[in-house]
């Protein structure tokens, strides 16, 4: 599994900054950077980073690991902010149905755009000319990628759950440009509020970005291993029925 980490802002784009001056943008690279080496450690994974120091990537060109590479998830890495200090525990978004909606029937119209779809879309899309069948194709994987994101949220949940208080436990969906891309299912990860001030002291240490960075991977692990092992069960029915 291809997994695109993106550490949310970077360069002169500093992101949330916490009472204290504690960057957005420097939080989200070091545990990204942990993600990142767990992720290369387990033979399941490779990891890639959007960007590996303090430089500032567009959102075109941090979509673009998506739309030109052979990729399999995009997981964007954030920190909160929130005039209510009080507010506080981690978050995980995915892009709403009309977003990507409206995702698709640009993509349709313009057909220039180059991207990278499984097999079976890419043929549909090159050879079919009907269009509702190109939008519908496109709505069905559009539906597998929204389980999917939902069910790895929820593995991702259980791991906050031990080492965090979380105040949520499902993901919620929101219009945002990182999460466009109508050929990859991806997830952004929010890991707390830099302006709770016992949440900005915990995301300022190495030992709480680690165990960020390492409740990430397993809920990763634990997700791909139950969806290989129900392929893998399907199949065996197929095969014996
Ligand atoms: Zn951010």
């Amino acid at each position: 599994m291809i997994i695109v980490i993106d550490p949310g802002h970077g360069g002169q784009d500093p992101g949330a900054i916490s009472n204290q001056g504690l960057q957005e943008k420097k939080i989200t690279l070091k545990i990204a950077k942990k993600l990142k080496k767990l992720l290369n450690s387990d033979k399941f994974f490779y990891g890639i980073l959007t960007r590996n120091n303090d430089t500032y990537v567009s959102l075109k060109k941090r979509k673009n690991f998506l739309k030109n590479y052979h990729t399999n998830l995009l997981i964007s890495i954030h920190a909160d902010s929130s005039k209510k200090k009080y507010v506080s525990g981690p978050s995980i978004w995915i892009i709403s149905k009309n977003r990507i909606n409206r995702e698709i029937n640009n993509f349709i119209k313009n057909k220039k755009e180059k991207m990278y779809f499984p097999k079976k879309i890419q043929y549909i899309l090159k050879y079919k000319k009907s269009i509702s069948l190109k939008k519908t194709a496109l709505n069905l994987q559009l539906n597998n990628f929204q389980e999917m994101e939902i069910s790895l949220s929820n593995y991702i949940f259980q791991q906050f759950k031990k080492i965090t208080k979380i105040n949520k436990t499902q993901p919620n969906y929101a219009s945002l440009e990182i999460l466009s891309s109508i050929n990859r299912p991806s997830i952004l990860i929010e890991t707390g509020f830099i302006t709770n001030i016992k949440e900005e002291k915990k995301l300022k240490t190495i030992q709480y970005q680690n165990k960020i960075a390492h409740a990430i991977y397993i809920g990763l692990k634990n997700f791909f291993q139950k969806r290989c092992i129900s392929n893998f069960e399907k199949k065996l029915k197929k095969h014996f029925n």
